[in-house]
């Protein structure tokens, strides 16, 4: 039995490949959404999802400011995410709420917006091995981890992987093919803390293995700013003596 944890995750899935294909419905036939939250909700999270259908995507100001951290996966329709609403998620990722964006979501409107730069990479289909290296093995992400793991098939993502320089490098992936990738990245963004994490490829039951979810359960804990400050302007008139 998990203990109660405070911490209010949403996981957010644009939720269009388990409605057009039936190899992926018929590893999440809830959604991908679902399955990641009933694993965190299992470990004691207070667990809601949203998908990109909703009404403002289900990301309302109210549900926003009622996170702690949100969980992004997208893939096919990053362009219906509508700029009001990526505005909101940026804003509040500033004023302290965790984000964790996995997979395709390198892409996403938000994750290139907090990033800067294109979040282009290399990638392949051929179910390949996934080597996973723990390189940061004292990182709070890293927490229960072997010193590497290894996720078959799974789909290749290759360097260039077009990002800042991770603040921290917690995982790095190779490939059967022969490449590298930075897998496990984190950042701060204002007073909020950002981790990207790559595997979760929609055709494979990738999010079912457990020590995937021991990362992601890792990332909502280290992603979470228990007292968030929000960034503000401050006319100072005065010396301070
Ligand atoms: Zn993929």
């Amino acid at each position: 039995m998990a203990t109660p944890n405070p911490i209010r995750v949403t996981v957010w899935n644009e939720g269009l490949h388990e409605l057009k294909n039936e190899a992926v419905q018929k590893i999440y036939p809830d959604g991908i959404h679902n399955a990641i939250a009933a694993f965190l909700q299992a470990a004691g999270f207070a667990t809601r999802t949203a998908t990109l259908r909703q009404p403002e995507h289900g990301l309302t100001q109210e549900v926003l400011d009622t996170t702690d951290v949100l969980i992004w996966w997208g893939h096919l329709a990053h362009g219906e995410v509508e700029d009001a609403i990526v505005d909101r998620v940026q804003q509040r990722v500033l004023a302290g709420m965790g984000l964790v964006v996995l997979h395709s979501g390198h892409h996403s409107k938000i994750f290139k917006r907090l990033m800067g730069t294109s979040g282009d990479l290399r990638w392949r289909e051929a179910d390949e091995k996934e080597r996973i290296w723990v390189i940061e093995p004292a990182h709070p992400i890293a927490e229960g981890l072997p010193e590497y793991f290894e996720l078959q098939p799974e789909e290749m993502y290759g360097e260039r992987f077009d990002i800042p320089a991770p603040e921290t490098l917690v995982l790095v992936s190779w490939f059967e093919g022969g490449e590298v990738f930075r897998s496990g990245c984190c950042y701060q963004r204002g007073s909020g803390k950002v981790f990207y994490f790559r595997p979760g490829h929609e055709t494979y039951p990738t999010y079912y293995q457990p020590l995937v979810q021991q990362v992601i359960i890792n990332g909502v804990k280290w992603a979470y700013t228990r007292t968030p400050v929000a960034p503000r302007v401050v006319a100072v008139k005065e010396f301070m003596k």
